[in-house]
């Protein structure tokens, strides 16, 4: 039987993290996943400057091949906001920013292209052992680990630790973990791909439309290499139950009917299917590790709950989960005792994003609120400089917290 001491699940952007990670620090790590690269996956495909970041922190050189490949990523400079009132701010990520010189902020890629590289990244790595169209479905707890077999049985191999990261509807998790669905904590999305969207911003920045008929909903436009969209609507899975809301129908409706949007959809043509997802979200804790095993990306629930992204908590957690894989190697130790660092050391770098994420999710409920708040933003630019390093500095959201903090940039104009 084949052996191994790591064994990850999933060739997502978390279980590529982990094994590069892993590679980078001279440890070999199997990884396993049932799809045959590049595969799609449903998705808005922002790729944020949290993952950018941490994939530069495991190998500068991964962003710099992936940044060459100019015809697979359109950069993204900030973000246009559309209030319910119809108001909209862009919001640059960074004040003053200079396209051609600055660092890139992030990326909008298609999934199809982006974990594909993230993949190719791994073939170059010779400690790394890839196996792709191989759909892991029994986990057998073993004395020495886990025992773990393909659907057809062909594929076994015991391993001393798991690192699960075959995404939300990973049956380790919910199977062996308990990590069922809650709806208050869980968001339903739907994406299409179209060519010919008017008036996108010349400088990439991500669109998000908190319009009233959606709401607490939001619409999303992504602008994407050679005149391509990815355009989305997501909502909270309890409100879309509650509502038996059709979130294709719904975005069809906005994208034909809807006054801000009919123009610029007028020569958009649909490429391929409209076609959705779920996105377990981070806004509630949840365990993430036990005796020879952790959770990494949408299989532990890591999506930020405002703004749907994933990927960076993915990368980032694949990352830490790499680094914890290394001191149980060092110290013989697989036991959930030991495992909790891993816990704790992701609640401490993403907790407390998620929990602001959360209460700013919250607050997006209500459109007066909205409203109010964006009719202010675009009366004071100091704001928009407050709001662009929000998003780059974490200790900034930190002090965002506050009303006194508030009231003093309302004051400072
Ligand atoms: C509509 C939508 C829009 C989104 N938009 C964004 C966005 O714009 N930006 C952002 O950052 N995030 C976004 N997200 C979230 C993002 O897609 C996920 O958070 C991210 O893909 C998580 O990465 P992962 O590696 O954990 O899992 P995945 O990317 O889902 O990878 C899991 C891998 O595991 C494999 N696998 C599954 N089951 C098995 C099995 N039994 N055996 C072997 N392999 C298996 C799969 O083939 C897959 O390759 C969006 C999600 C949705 C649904």
């Amino acid at each position: 039987m084949l052996k191994t001491d790591i064994l990850i699940i999933g060739a997502g952007p978390g279980g590529c993290a982990a094994a590069l990670k892993l590679s980078q620090l001279g440890i070999p790590s199997v990884m396993v996943d049932k799809a045959t690269f590049p595969r799609d996956k449903i998705c808005g495909d922002a790729i944020s400057g949290k993952a950018v970041t941490i994939l530069r922190r495991i190998d500068p050189g991964i962003v710099e091949r992936f940044e060459a490949a100019t015809t697979e990523q359109s950069s993204m400079w900030g973000i246009r906001f559309g209030a319910p009132n119809g108001k909209r701010i862009d919001v640059p990520f960074r004040p003053n920013y200079d396209p051609i010189n600055d660092h890139k902020q992030g990326f909008v890629s298609k999934r199809m292209d982006f974990d594909n590289r993230l993949v190719e990244e791994v073939k170059l790595r010779s400690n790394i052992e890839l196996h792709q169209g191989i759909t892991i479905e029994k986990y057998e707890q073993t004395p020495d680990g886990y025992l773990v077999s393909s659907s057809d049985g062909s594929f076994q191999m015991q391993a001393k630790l798991l690192i699960v990261a075959n995404g939300a509807h990973s049956a380790f998790s919910r199977h062996h973990v308990g990590l069922e669905k809650d709806e208050k904590h869980h968001a339903g999305a739907v994406r299409a791909y179209y060519r010919n969207v008017a008036g996108l911003h010349p400088d990439g920045f991500i669109e998000l439309h908190f319009l009233k008929e959606i709401n607490p909903g939001y619409l999303w436009i992504f602008s994407l290499p050679n005149g391509h969209a990815n355009v989305g609507l997501g909502m909270r899975s309890d409100f879309v139950s509650q509502r038996r809301y059709n979130l294709t129908k719904g975005m069809l409706n906005i994208i034909n009917q809807h006054p801000l949007f009919v123009e610029r959809f007028k020569n958009a043509e649909l490429l391929g299917k409209i076609t959705g997802y779920g996105l377990p979200l981070g806004s509630k804790k949840r365990q993430l590790s036990g005796d020879n095993f952790m959770l990494v990306g949408d299989a532990g629930h890591l999506i930020d709950p405002l703004s749907g992204e994933g990927i960076g908590n993915a990368i980032y957690s694949g990352f830490i989960a790499a680094e914890q894989a290394q001191q149980c190697l060092l110290q013989h130790d697989f036991s959930a005792e030991k495992m909790k660092a891993y816990d704790i050391r992701v609640a401490r770098v993403l907790g407390k994003e998620m929990e602001m994420s959360y209460r700013l999710q919250r607050l997006l409920t209500r459109s007066w609120l909205v409203n109010f708040t964006t009719n202010q933003i675009a009366r004071n630019p100091n704001l928009i400089y407050i709001i662009a390093e929000m998003y780059t500095d974490l200790e900034v959201r930190k002090k965002a917290l506050n009303p006194l903090f508030w009231l003093r940039a309302f004051l400072r104009k």
